[in-house]
């Protein structure tokens, strides 16, 4: 079966607020097993649901699993919230549905992240560094939030008028 599309800037999709998830059911199992599949695939470190079209609050993430030593680990995440931020970190962003472009993000340095898995078990996880950045990547996507709304104006119009000059040539 073909992968799912990963939509990308500006499809008006991305900037949906995403819904909660009341019940875990079959749909939303098969939708985090393609999603993990995309970001494996693409490949990347994390994937929200709503890059692939579903406006649901469901993430999945994995951080290292380019270290062979430390292979795959998928984690889903339904329903994530995001509690105990503390201080500031600095990290070079990029996106599956901004192709091309890597920036400067400034985010909270440490977090707590709670949700549940696709068992309905509670999700507890302290995290930091690359991992706290990923997570809060994948949140904002829920709220209908890129890394390039974190970015200086300027940055992004640039960046917005060079996609619109790609898109424009891919079209024509
Ligand atoms: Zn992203």
């Amino acid at each position: 079966m073909a992968l799912r599309e990963v939509l990308q800037f500006p499809d008006p999709r991305l900037k949906r607020v995403s819904l909660p998830i009341p019940e875990v059911t079959d749909a939303i199992r098969e939708l985090a097993r393609d999603m993990i599949e995309v970001m494996y695939d693409e490949p990347g470190i994390g994937l929200a649901a709503p890059q692939v079209g579903e406006a649901v609050r469901l993430f999945v993430i994995d951080t290292e699993w380019s270290d062979e030593e430390v292979g795959r680990n998928p984690v889903v995440v339904i329903n994530p919230e995001i509690s105990d931020r503390q201080g500031r970190i600095t990290w070079e962003e990029g996106c599956l549905s901004v192709p091309d472009y890597n920036a400067t993000v400034e985010r909270d340095a440490r977090i707590t992240l709670r949700g549940t898995d696709l068992d309905g078990k509670p999700i507890v996880e302290h995290a930091e560094g690359l991992r706290a950045v990923c997570i809060q990547h994948e949140v904002d996507h829920l709220d209908g939030i890129l890394f390039i709304d974190r970015i200086s104006r300027l940055k992004r119009s640039l960046y917005v008028k060079k996609r619109k000059k790609q898109l424009a040539e891919e079209s024509g």
